[in-house]
Parts: C-alpha cells; sequence; structure tokens
C-alpha cells in the first residue's frame, strides 16, 4: 500500500522542527538567512532546504458574537508533493525520476543529464538545481524513502511536536481527513489538499482557510504527466538537438569528474574509459 503523509494546518504552529529535523537526517547545511520581513526562515526552498514552512497572516472577518475584525496566523510546511503521477518523471527523458510502488517520487543522480526540465514541469515548483555546485544535481525531499524502508515514519513526521504531519497508508490518511473536516465543520474547509489535484498526490493537507489563500497553486483533477511529455514533443526539433548536445557535453565533462574522484579514491584501474561508457 502507497505510504503518505496528512499534514494538518490547524494543528501546526510554526516551529520548525520538521526543517531542523530535514536537514538533520539529510545532512543538509544550514542556510544563511536574510531579515527580508517575512518570517520565514530560509525563506524559500532550495537544494539546502528541501521543506520549508510559510508563515500567513489571515484576516479574520467580525464575528456574530460582535467580536471585531482581527486576524491570525496559519503555518504552512511545504515540500515535494509526491505525485501520483508525476510531472517531472515524464519530463525527464533520461528516466531519473520515478514513482515507486511505496509513494516516494524519487531522483538517480548517475541518470540525471541536467536538462533541468523537471524543474518546468513540476506545478509546485519543488526540484531545486545546486547551482554552487560545479557538477550540480537535482535535489528535492524524498519523503525520507531511505527511513520508510527501515520501518521508520519520515523526520518531519516524527520531530512534529503537535502532530501536524501524519505518516501512513494514503487510503486511511484520507478517511482520517475526512472524519476531521466532518467532526469540526467551522474548523476546517472542506477539501483535502492533494486528494485530487493533478490526478492526486501522497501529500495531503487540510487547512483552515482556502488553499489558495496559503500560496497552493489552484490545479485540477487532470494528471499532468501527459501534457509534460507532450510539451517535450512539441519543442522544436533544432532546440531538442541543441538542447541535446549541450546536455550529452554536460553529461560526458559531468562523468569525467566523477571518474576522476572515484580514480583518486580507489585507483585508475577501478574506472573505465569514458568514451567506452558513453558509446
Ligand atoms: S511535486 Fe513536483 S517534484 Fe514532486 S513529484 Fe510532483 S511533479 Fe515531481
Ligand atoms: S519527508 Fe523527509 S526529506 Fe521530505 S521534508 Fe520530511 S524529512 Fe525532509
Ligand atoms: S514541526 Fe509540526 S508544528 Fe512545527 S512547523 Fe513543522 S509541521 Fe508545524
Amino acid at each position: 500500500m502507497a505510504k503518505a503523509m496528512l499534514i494538518d494546518l490547524t494543528r501546526c504552529i510554526g516551529c520548525r522542527a520538521c526543517q531542523a529535523a530535514c536537514k538533520q537526517w539529510n545532512d543538509l547545511p544550514a542556510e544563511q538567512t536574510r531579515n527580508n520581513g517575512s518570517y520565514e526562515n530560509p525563506p524559500r526552498r532550495s537544494a539546502k532546504t528541501w521543506t520549508t514552512v510559510t508563515f500567513h497572516e489571515i484576516t479574520q472577518p467580525p464575528s456574530e458574537a460582535g467580536e471585531e475584525e482581527g486576524f491570525a496566523w496559519v503555518f504552512a510546511k511545504r515540500q515535494c508533493m509526491h505525485c501520483e503521477h508525476p510531472a517531472c518523471a515524464s519530463a525527464c527523458i533520461v528516466g531519473a525520476l520515478h514513482k515507486t510502488p511505496d509513494g516516494p517520487v524519487l531522483y538517480d543522480d548517475k541518470k540525471c543529464m541536467g536538462c533541468r526540465y523537471c524543474m518546468i514541469a513540476c506545478p509546485y515548483g519543488v526540484p531545486t538545481f545546486e547551482w554552487h555546485k560545479a557538477v550540480p544535481y537535482i535535489r528535492k525531499c524524498t519523503m525520507c524513502a531511505d527511513r520508510i524502508a527501515l520501518g521508520m515514519e519520515p523526520a518531519c513526521a516524527k520531530a512534529c511536536p503537535t502532530d501536524a504531519i501524519q505518516f501512513g497508508e494514503r487510503e486511511a490518511l484520507i478517511v482520517e481527513g475526512r472524519k476531521r473536516i466532518k467532526a469540526s465543520p467551522a474548523k476546517y474547509v472542506d477539501h483535502i489538499y492533494g486528494e485530487k489535484e493533478a490526478g492526486g498526490a501522497d501529500m495531503l493537507y487540510l487547512s483552515s482557510v482556502p488553499f489558495n489563500e496559503l500560496g497552493f497553486p489552484e490545479l485540477g483533477e487532470e494528471r499532468l504527466d501527459r501534457y509534460a511529455g507532450l510539451a517535450m514533443l512539441a519543442v522544436p526539433p533544432a532546440i531538442v538537438g541543441v538542447t541535446a548536445l549541450m546536455a550529452g557535453t554536460y553529461w560526458i565533462i559531468k562523468r569525467r569528474e566523477q571518474m576522476m574522484a572515484q580514480a583518486a579514491a580507489e585507483g585508475p584501474e577501478a574506472v573505465e574509459s569514458p568514451e567506452e561508457e558513453v558509446a
């Protein structure tokens, strides 16, 4: 059964323990943060920060009981949605991204040629590129597939002090989400974000305010993976040719660098000829 996570934003207190746990488990470095007036820290996802917690000041209308207009904070943890039909995977012409039966959408840096089509195809703007590295790769949340394989829950879910992140089987979490909405209709909007968006995702959300007010894209129920593949076909052949040439050159350079590093570590006999590998 596919695994998923139910993220209940009404329980999130914006502590960012999930963000710290993600960095700790995945050995991601800290990032310099700026006082940019937003409260977000770090403010956006990057190759070094796979999950963020965004802060939203929501205006509350005057109540029928006579309370004046006020405001409330809503916090939103964001990361890869682990789509049921990932557009990133269908846009990748070398199969470097794939959906696993357990749920996580995973990336194989050995296959990646650096074209970054996945970044363009993802409707959530998730994949990030290691711009700071000489041999860059794509980076994103893995749903802690390594922990799941060991029978553990994802690091962010384990760290959350308010149980805002629940890990389990997708169908059971959808039932749980509906149960919470039915039990407290005044507390939740009647929508489980991720249940149907773009054909569904394994990251499911509950919220007290409409998701578009929190920056979640308004997507239909139609799968986007088909269009990602078609969009690639629509790219003019000349551009594909130049892109393929650039990507091929990039891939060869990158493989050379990888093999030089391997040779330094294990000796030159451990490394095959790059030309043989390309052929
Ligand atoms: S959110 Fe984006 S990167 Fe993640 S699985 Fe979906 S399409 Fe791929
Ligand atoms: S599931 Fe794992 S990789 Fe993804 S945000 Fe949570 S801790 Fe990070
Ligand atoms: S650890 Fe839980 S409560 Fe804290 S920011 Fe993350 S989701 Fe919200």
